[in-house]
């Protein structure tokens, strides 16, 4: 991992640069880095939450009043909820009684919900327009904001209807972690922590290290935590764009933990789901992990308040659920095993004893 500080992230396609992560500690970059898309002549609609409107909406409407022809704004009642097909068509009529045309811009300013949802607005709306990531979460930031998977949720079934839609721009000014609710920030490192287990061994070891500064919220370590997610995230995303096969590996602990979310109607948070310290324990039954590897996990995890085990379910209901997921292929369940910490890959032979076990140790 890098230790240095890095304000832009290029992420490349086929050898190109097609658009940059820029990490900030404010917004004060912003006008030149949309200015910098060409935007002069554009209109911008900036799409976002109700909570993080009220925060933020007329900062950054007045930075991108001074960058473009004209802003206007959309902005949906917040919560998981209302990522649906409603609020795309909200969206939609927005912008057609606004005159958008092809050539203007949307910007995400939000977390993944707000990132999914006006990116696949963005993908959609006259057969694709382009669009401004600002992620305001830490899973935002570190995963949902980068890549272009865009999408929403049909009823309880999650991002069934979705496109891959690269963003133009992504950028992070991690001031705003400040105001985001401790059980946000919390679900954010469950999935940061994830990476580490992944792709990058010293990544993890970095964030036991400074953990005690990343909970402070320290802007400095914060930057250096998201762009250390944000270097992860990109590699696994260039090797892979469009999740056919290595991308999968950003699911680790997805299988079990989607079944979980799903039946607690996702009244969890994501970064909460316990599906990958579950998982872990079917790496170390295969003999790829060691227990104090595990133990080294569930400590990092209580210090940053992510659960180490969840109640009220039973084994059969979760592992039924699994069937339904998207990670099932042609009957066969992906399944995303460590064959040490640091490395993940994808395996297809996990049997249905072994999640019976791996649940048993994540049940209380
Ligand atoms: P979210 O967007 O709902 O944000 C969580 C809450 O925090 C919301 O209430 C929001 O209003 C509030 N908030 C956001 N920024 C804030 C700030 N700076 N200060 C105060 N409050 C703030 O949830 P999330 O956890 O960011 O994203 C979850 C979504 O991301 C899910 O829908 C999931 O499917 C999606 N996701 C997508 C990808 C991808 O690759 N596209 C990857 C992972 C997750
Ligand atoms: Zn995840």
């Amino acid at each position: 991992m890098i230790t240095e500080h890095v304000n832009r992230i290029p992420v490349h396609l086929d050898g190109k640069t097609i658009y940059d992560i820029v990490l900030e500690d404010s917004f004060d970059a912003l006008a030149k880095e949309v200015s910098a898309l060409g935007t002069e002549k554009k209109k911008i609609c900036i799409i976002a939450d109700s909570n993080v409107a009220d925060l933020y909406l007329d900062e950054v409407t007045k930075i991108l009043s001074g960058c473009c022809r004209e802003v206007t704004s959309y902005v949906f009642p917040a919560g998981e909820e209302n990522k649906n097909l409603k609020t795309v068509q909200g969206a939609y009529e927005h912008l057609i009684l606004n005159h958008y045309d092809r050539k203007d811009l949307l910007v995400a300013l939000g977390g993944g919900v707000t990132g999914d949802l006006c990116g696949f607005v963005a993908a959609t709306y006259l057969r694709g327009v382009d669009f401004v990531q600002i992620p305001t979460t830490l899973l935002s930031q570190v995963d949902s904001g980068i890549g272009g998977k865009t999408g929403v949720d049909i009823d309880s079934y999650k991002n069934m209807v979705g496109a891959f839609h690269m963003p133009k721009l992504v950028y992070t000014n991690v001031s705003v972690l400040r105001t985001l609710p401790d059980d946000q920030f919390s679900g954010g490192m469950g999935e940061v922590i994830k990476h580490g287990l992944i792709l990058d061994k010293e990544y993890f070891d970095w964030i036991q290290t400074n953990r005690a500064k990343i909970l402070a919220k320290d802007a400095d370590t914060l930057k250096l935590l998201i762009q250390g997610s944000d270097f992860i995230k990109r590699e696994v995303v260039e090797i892979d764009p469009t999740e056919q096969n290595e991308r999968a590996t950003l699911n680790f602990g997805h299988t079990l933990g989607h079944a979980i979310e799903k039946l607690k109607n996702f009244t969890m948070l994501h970064g909460h789901s316990v599906g990958a310290l579950a998982a872990m324990n079917i790496c170390k039954e295969r003999g790829l992990v060691k227990q104090d590897e595990i133990d080294a996990y569930k400590a990092l995890m209580e210090y940053f308040f992510i659960p180490t085990s969840i109640s009220g379910l039973n084994t059969e209901e979760v592992i039924a659920a699994t069937k339904n997921d998207k990670k099932m292929e042609a009957g066969v369940i992906k399944f995303i095993l460590l064959d040490r910490v640091g490395h993940a890959y994808i395996d297809r032979t996990v049997t249905k004893d072994e999640m019976e076990r791996a649940l048993a140790t994540i049940f209380r």
